[in-house]
């Protein structure tokens, strides 16, 4: 099953090809990004939700014969109301800049007590089938905000980000520990179930 992914970045094209392909290996899955099928990334992400960020890019790039997903995900943190949320790459006002946005989290979280710094990471994932029709999938991993950054493994806030149950931030646990409860792995396994649907109705 090709899988058009709506993203210019090789790094998350392989991350969802190792993902979706050890949760389904039935399905065959080959995920391609948007410059192997020789489309332009055009979307312009201006919704308030990961959900409608994640399905303006899917619309974007659908319509090509592929079944065409896309992704939006974030870090929400109770204390700042849900803050930085889908704005969470640029945080401090440099997209991408890993260092500087965790800095900014520590600065607004100054003074506040381990009881509420509750947060939660949130991955969106948006799909639209040949036929037009389109659906999301969310999933969520629950955590809070540690006092400094700790470890070196993962990226974005992981160093800041303790998981439930846990007393390690994700910068401290191995890629496949996380990989396999992460709010990607969660949508991921959403993903698939939908998959499956749409492979069977339309072998029937
Ligand atoms: P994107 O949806 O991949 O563009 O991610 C948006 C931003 O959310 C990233 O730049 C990170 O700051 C943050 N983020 C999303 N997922 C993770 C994660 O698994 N670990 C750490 N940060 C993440």
């Amino acid at each position: 099953m090709k899988l058009l992914l709506a993203t210019s970045n090789e790094n998350k094209v392989r991350e969802f090809q190792h993902i979706l392909a050890s949760l389904a290996p039935m399905l065959d899955i080959h995920v391609i990004s948007l410059k192997e099928a020789g489309i332009a990334d055009t979307a312009k992400e201006d919704a308030d939700t990961f959900e409608g960020n994640a399905m303006i890019k899917a619309k974007a790039a659908s319509g090509n014969g592929y079944i065409t997903f896309a992704d939006d995900s974030g870090i929400c943190v109770d204390a700042l109301d849900g803050a930085p949320g889908i704005y969470s790459a640029r945080f401090s006002g440099v997209h991408g800049d890993d260092n500087a946005n965790n800095a900014q989290l520590l600065k607004k979280l100054e003074n506040v007590p381990d009881e509420k710094r509750s947060a939660r990471y949130v991955c969106a994932i948006a799909c639209v089938l040949p036929d037009g029709k389109s659906f999301t999938v969310t999933g969520k991993a629950e955590g809070k905000i540690g006092y400094a950054p700790k470890g070196h493994c993962g990226f974005g806030y992981d160093p800041l980000f303790i998981g439930a149950g846990s007393d390690k931030t994700w910068a401290e646990i191995p890629a496949p520990e996380k990989d396999s409860i992460s709010h990607r792995a969660v949508a991921a396994k959403l993903f698939i179930e939908k998959l499956k649907e749409y492979t069977c109705d339309n072998n029937d």
